[in-house]
């Protein structure tokens, strides 16, 4: 790959050079919000929806972003042409600003605004043919009433302590229980179990970020004509059922094939898991705004 530029705060800088102040609120407090992007031969897949997210975590948290939504659409744009890059991941990330080491938001004069694009390194493709065995882990999900999972912040500790869990378990990755012993998410992404041609994935009150993918394969799954039900479900409903798979914007859908040690359906990528991928990726092509055309 050519040299890779960052957008940092007005200019772009080679990845080498793209630091920031130790004093930066994002660093010290994990104070500011991000979003994860992606782009599919040109096309970025729901960026309206990425950018409200974006600005509805920004607002939750008093963190005033420093462009309008359509000029951080020409950042992303300018960030991929940079890059010469069509298909890519992009990591938006919005943080405080340097500051002083209180607390205070008010100390940080201006928000911090970068904006990185790569090519993706997806799972790789063999676990999308294998499955993914995961576990359930002791880390429970923040309650929304201490910090709200749907506002995207910089704090990720709950999440990265579910991925501790899971590499202790010998395994890549988990699902976390909200405090009340219903299913969540994982650490990254959201989950579905599939019952026939029923599908049901925990409703935003459980305590989940309300995924893009998420809502995608919601739309498709019912345009498919299957029955989709936002609906809180245990541990034990995982284990019995049918199919289970993640969504997310780096692992798409992929499937689970075991849970807590429980075989899911007959320990392959079930059915409905391929058939809703395989609609998946038609649909990102086509649906995506087009931004980028590789000369
Ligand atoms: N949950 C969490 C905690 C996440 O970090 C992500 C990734 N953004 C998701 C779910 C999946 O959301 P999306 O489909 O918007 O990537």
């Amino acid at each position: 790959m050519s040299e890779q530029w960052i957008y940092l705060d007005g200019e772009f800088v080679r990845k080498q050079d793209a630091k920031i102040s130790v004093y930066d609120h994002g660093f010290l407090y994990g104070d500011g919000v991000f979003e994860g992007i992606r782009v599919y031969d040109g096309n970025v897949f729901r960026l309206q929806e990425h950018l409200d997210r974006l600005y509805n975590s920004a607002k939750s948290i008093m963190l005033e972003i420093p462009h309008t939504k359509d000029e951080v659409k020409g950042l992303i744009i300018n960030t991929l042409q940079k890059n010469e890059l069509s298909n890519a991941y992009i990591r938006l990330v919005i943080s405080r600003g340097v500051g002083n080491l209180g607390l205070d938001p008010a100390s940080c004069a201006r928000p911090s605004v970068i904006i990185i694009a790569e090519e993706l390194a997806i799972f790789p493709k063999e676990l999308y043919d294998s499955g993914l065995e995961i576990v359930t882990v002791a880390t429970r999900r923040n309650r929304p009433d201490v910090l709200s999972p749907k506002v995207k912040s910089l704090n990720y500790l709950n999440n990265i302590l579910v991925k501790i869990e899971a590499s202790l378990a010998g395994v890549s990755e988990a699902l976390m229980l909200n405090d009340q012993g219903y299913v969540a998410e994982g650490s990254a992404d959201n989950v579905f179990i599939v019952r026939g041609k029923e599908l049901l994935t925990p409703p935003g009150y459980i305590g989940a970020l309300e995924g893009i993918t998420r809502n995608a394969i919601i739309e498709m799954a019912k345009e498919l004509e299957y029955t989709v039900k936002e609906e809180p479900f245990t541990r034990h409903d995982v284990y019995v059922a049918d199919e289970v798979f993640l969504t997310g914007t780096a692992a798409e859908v992929i499937a689970v094939v075991k849970v807590d040690g429980r075989v899911i359906g007959n320990g392959k990528p079930g059915k409905e898991t391929n058939c809703l991928l395989e609609a998946f990726r038609k649909r990102v092509v086509k649906e995506g705004v087009k931004v980028y055309t590789q000369v």
